[in-house]
């Protein structure tokens, strides 16, 4: 691997190889699943394709359709051992969503009716909008 491969110096890549430990959670031969060590609230997991990936958008439809599989494995997991109902599933794309770290991961976030954070803003956008967004979005599938 030369240094312009994308993933040499990706953290996650890293983990993959074992140069960096994780609290793993779950591996098979193309996916790995760590808890964050930043966790959002106590139980957070990251979801990751064992390959370099930089966002879902680059990976194949097989392997994204096998990652959600292992998402709900893990979810059903996470919710049967806190004895909760609720978790957020998210994937940051982008730096402007937050993505951080360029490796494709999926959050599992379990929530506890004790928490203390909000959800998203909302905001108002007139209707006329409303309709020309959804109609550019539909038009350009
Ligand atoms: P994102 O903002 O979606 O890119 O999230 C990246 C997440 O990876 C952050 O929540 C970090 O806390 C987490 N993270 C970064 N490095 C590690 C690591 N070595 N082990 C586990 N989680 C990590
Ligand atoms: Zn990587």
């Amino acid at each position: 691997m030369s240094n312009s491969d994308s993933s040499f110096d990706c953290i996650f890549c890293k983990i993959v190889k074992g140069k960096l430990p994780c609290f793993k959670v779950y591996e098979d031969k193309s996916f790995l699943a760590f808890l964050n060590v930043n966790p959002v609230n106590k139980g957070h997991v990251l979801i990751i394709p064992k390959k370099h990936y930089e966002t879902i958008l680059d990976m194949p439809n097989d392997a994204l359709s096998q990652i959600i599989l292992i998402v709900k494995k893990i979810t059903k997991a996470i919710l049967r051992i806190f004895n909760i109902d609720s978790c957020n599933i998210d994937i940051n794309l982008g730096k402007e969503a937050g993505q951080i770290v360029p490796h494709v991961h999926i959050h599992i976030i379990p929530r506890f009716s004790s928490d203390e954070f909000k959800e998203w803003p909302t905001k108002q956008i007139p209707e006329e909008e409303m309709q020309e967004i959804a109609n550019k979005i539909k038009n350009s599938l």
